[in-house]
């Protein structure tokens, strides 16, 4: 990346239920380096899995995002030049690309059922390859434009046969990129299958939708979770095939936070009684309700203090930061690439210092908060702030 680009990042959340603190740490690290270099904060829903749609949980990310104070300059709700910024409203966009892609020979028309996919999974497998994927290996025993002859593919499309579009992969190529917190990172094209870009409902796959808009988004730094990192080679290849290898942001891979059993869960919260979302979550589906650390009790200015430290460090014993010291100070460069351990007691611990920290006034609304939470009107201000002195330290 070119020095002169401008600092655009984005959080790009897939509305499909509670927001984990390690999703609200990606959200706090992008909104950190945005604004540590003048640059612009995007949200930007992916939402182009129907099956995975949760009313209402687009909603609750962006009173978390307004909760912790980490507020975007580009959003569904806060507007833009780049939008719209809700994948499903961009449908059309991602088509065109992919089309590029197989008049290219980087892509092809794959038109098997899902049976005949479950076929493969059977008939190739071995004890070598016990889940045979749809890859260099199978790809030319399948339906598809590169095993069935040109006139019949033609009759297909133009009878709007249904078909997906799947990424060619090649075969036994290194590709690798240099990640800012993990340095050189290197796979193996032979290990990944020939991933979908356009299913068959017309929607594009994540793969696609996210390289074509942090593009169109001039995204210029995509910071995420570590999950992400094992679909790496498919956006590279995407990259270079579409845009350039120049024109690619520059990535970090965030490390995991871990819970008492590996990666930090939300059955960990429910097991062991802390919170993992930022705030309540019920699932609209099944009623159930996971804790969030605002009803909890806990003080954005605690929770970003939590998180940013969760896997960061400035170089110094410094535990403590406010946010403006967080944006002189934070630095992808010292954040590790190990998993960073979630430890409840020590944020309370954390929770404890910024209720110590800040005035009385200043905690009036957050107590105000929990008070109606439990149904009691706070009507006497004076007394409020009495209230808090009194039992502030405890
Ligand atoms: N939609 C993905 C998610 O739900 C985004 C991953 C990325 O940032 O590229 O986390």
């Amino acid at each position: 990346m070119s020095s002169t680009k401008k600092v655009r990042v984005r959080f790009a959340p897939s509305p499909t239920g509670g927001l984990h603190l390690g999703g609200v740490r990606t959200v706090l690290y992008n909104y950190l380096f945005a604004k540590q270099h003048q640059g612009n904060f995007i949200v930007r829903i992916e939402d182009t899995d129907q099956t995975r749609y949760v009313p209402g949980a687009e909603e609750y990310i962006f009173n978390c995002l307004q909760w912790t104070g980490l507020e975007p300059d580009e959003s569904v709700v806060h507007g833009g030049k780049y939008g719209p910024y809700r994948q499903s409203e961009r449908k059309e966009i991602y088509r065109p690309y992919a089309e590029a892609l197989v008049d290219k020979g980087y892509a092809y028309y794959a038109f098997d059922t899902p049976e005949e996919l479950e076929r493969m999974r059977k008939d190739f497998r071995t004890t070598d390859n016990p889940s045979p994927q749809y890859d260099h290996t199978v790809r030319m025993k399948m339906r598809n434009s590169l095993s069935m002859p040109r006139e019949e593919v033609a009759r297909l499309l133009s009878e709007n046969a249904r078909h997906v579009i799947r990424i060619k992969m090649p075969e036994n190529e290194t590709l690798s990129f240099t990640d800012i917190i993990r340095g050189e990172v290197s796979f193996n094209t032979s290990v990944v299958d020939d991933k979908v870009l356009i299913k068959a409902d017309g929607m594009p796959t994540y793969h696609m939708a996210v390289v074509v808009d942090d593009h169109l988004m001039e995204i210029s730094h995509v910071f995420r979770g570590e999950e992400w990192l094992s679909s790496t080679p498919v956006h590279l290849l995407l990259w270079k095939y579409l845009f350039g290898l120049d024109a690619m942001p520059e990535w970090a891979h965030l490390p995991l936070i871990l819970g008492p059993n590996g990666k930090l869960s939300k059955r960990d919260g429910a097991k062991y009684g802390f919170p993992v979302f930022a705030m309540n979550w019920k699932d609209p589906k099944t009623n159930e309700l996971t804790e969030g650390f605002k009803e909890k009790g806990f003080l954005p200015e605690a929770f970003i203090n939590l998180l940013a430290v969760l896997g960061w460090n400035d170089g110094s014993e410094q535990e403590l930061f406010t946010r403006a010291e967080l944006i002189e100070k934070f630095s992808l460069e010292r954040v590790q690439s190990g998993g960073a351990k979630f430890d409840y007691e020590k944020a309370k611990w954390f929770n404890h210092e910024w209720i110590k920290k800040l005035t009385a006034e200043e905690l009036k609304e957050p107590v105000r908060d929990i008070y109606e939470q439990k149904g009691i009107v706070v009507s006497d201000e004076k007394r409020l702030v009495e209230v808090i002195e009194l039992i502030r330290d405890r």
